[in-house]
């Protein structure tokens, strides 16, 4: 089958359950919310495809078929199935990727892992991904590829197909080439980055930091440079960048630099937050709480995500102000979805502990100053607690978007709540009317959670409307890739 529309997305589509001896398909659980939004544009081509890699014992008989055709309420779609062992998937993945990748790219050097790293496997697996890919599109078709993982790609694939459009999208942070140019095989990455028609990120300043990247690395020229429109700067904040480069070329090719922030689907949102069991799920939570403010705080297990800091200005700030205890509740989800790796179980450890300590010193039989949650919680609950709650603290070290902000403030259909929120989250160059924090900074951070538990109500409910009107007028629909943008993205139905 030849597709107009190739998704390379490392994880499939959706999740496969063994039902009475049968293996059945489900909706993809994992926490993270791409996967729908990535299907939705199948809704707008009549045939696509997506590449993910699946578990083999044996790549010459791995067992399954590799292509699988699905009709469902995203549209008609391939998915084809890489045959990957245990072995190359550690390599590529939770080595290479995780433990090289990651702590670069959201500018953590001393994280950063460079010794187990195996890059002929991780090349090989990039490799084999751009095969199938290269299988699957139509002439001229678009291939889409997702994430730092699959940095290889579009060098192949070019390769392969010189006829087809790529396009790659990061959904992590970009750092600066003080930080990029860590990686030793940054010339490798980049050069296949350059193989793309358009390379996309969430915002302006990782666009303009890959550029810059890229100058420091080969002989490239600025082709075309554009202001940032006015909703998509933050007077001030660590991440707001007022022009950026939007077209470059490098060997006779040009390439376009976009970046389109994610946003959430606020008409799924919305439906959802105003059925009544919702209210009755956050009215049920509200009342337990008495006359206790309930303070929100929800990521993955992940030293990005500043979890440990956030806990350290909770424990000073319940030190500082006395009058709190029994006043506030902090209610801590960080959900460890990558298990059995060191970096994160560190991290795990480290906020049970603090949370345990804050508990032990300053609650009492009838408060607990903290709950702490360490598995996923669904949606259709979360959305309860984000309408139940009066603050929603999130703030990341690093982060590419961060979703749970939006989701926040689009459940807010009381036009209610506060939302504290990093200046080094991606979301925060839309999001001025947050009360903006620097993570970093311990008077910042509790200043910002004082400020926000003791707003006067018309000022929450100010910042509010103007929070609702920026997350609803970038929606998950003005959402692609750039110029090559797809339009008529369905209404997102999962969860
Ligand atoms: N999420 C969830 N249950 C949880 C915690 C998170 O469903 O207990 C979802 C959340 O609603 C959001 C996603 O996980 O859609 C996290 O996305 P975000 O961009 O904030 O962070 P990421 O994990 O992708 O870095």
């Amino acid at each position: 089958m030849s597709s107009e529309l190739v998704i390379v997305y490392h994880r499939q589509p959706y999740e496969e359950v063994e039902e009475n001896g049968k293996t059945v398909l489900r909706e993809n659980k994992s926490p993270n919310g791409i996967v729908p939004t990535l299907k939705s544009f199948f809704g707008s081509v009549n045939h696509g495809s997506w590449v993910a890699w699946k578990l083999a014992d044996d790549l010459e008989n791995p067992g399954f078929a590799q292509k699988i055709e699905i009709d469902d309420d995203y549209g008609q779609y391939t998915v084809s199935r890489l045959p990957l062992t245990s072995a190359q998937v550690k390599e590529f993945y939770h080595v290479t990727s995780k433990e090289a990748f990651w702590p670069i790219l959201h500018s953590f050097k001393e994280r950063y892992n460079y010794d187990p790293v195996d890059w002929a496997n991780f090349r090989d697996v990039n490799r084999r991904f751009a095969e199938a890919a290269a299988a699957e599109a139509a002439e001229g078709a678009l291939v889409w590829v997702h994430d730092y993982n699959l940095w290889l790609v579009p060098g192949y694939l070019r390769s392969m197909r010189p006829d087809v459009r790529i396009a790659f999208f990061h959904h992590t942070p970009f750092p600066s080439a003080d930080v990029f140019n860590v990686l030793p095989w940054r010339k490798e990455i980049v050069a296949s980055l350059l193989a793309c028609d358009d390379v996309g990120f969430h915002i302006p300043r990782f666009a303009a930091n890959f550029v810059s990247v890229v100058q420091s690395l080969f002989d490239a020229d600025i082709v075309s440079r554009e202001r940032v429109p006015d909703k998509w700067i933050t007077d001030g904040t660590a991440l707001t960048e007022r022009s950026v480069p939007t077209r470059i070329s490098y060997d006779g090719h040009e390439v376009s630099v976009s970046y389109t922030p994610l946003g959430v689907d606020t008409d799924f949102i919305d439906a959802r937050a105003n059925q009544p069991e919702v209210h009755e799920a956050a009215k049920a939570i509200r009342d337990e709480m008495g006359d206790q403010q309930l303070i929100l705080s929800v990521g993955r297990t992940d030293y990005t995500k500043g979890g440990v800091e956030q806990l350290a200005s909770f424990e000073r700030v319940l030190e500082a102000e006395p009058d709190l205890h029994g006043k506030v509740r902090l209610m801590h989800v960080s959900v460890s979805a990558n298990r059995n790796m060191r970096a994160y179980e560190e991290i795990q450890n480290e906020i049970e502990q603090a949370a345990g300590r804050i508990n032990g010193r300053f609650g009492s039989f009838e408060w607990q100053p903290i709950t702490l949650i360490s598995r996923a919680i669904p949606f259709a609950d979360l959305i309860a607690y984000y309408q139940a709650a009066d603050v929603a603290w999130i703030t990341p070290l690093a982060d590419g978007m961060n979703l749970v902000c939006k989701e926040f403030v689009a459940s807010r259909v009381d036009d209610d709540g506060v939302l504290v929120l990093s200046e080094f989250a991606g979301a925060a160059v839309e999001l001025g009317d947050a009360v903006i924090a620097n993570p970093f900074s311990h008077r910042a951070m509790d200043h910002a959670i004082l400020q926000a538990i003791r707003m006067p109500g018309d000022e929450r409910r100010g910042r509010m409307a103007k929070l609702r009107e920026a997350v609803r007028s970038n929606d998950v629909r003005a959402w692609g890739p750039g110029r090559l943008k797809v339009t008529n993205v369905r209404p997102i139905a999962a969860e």
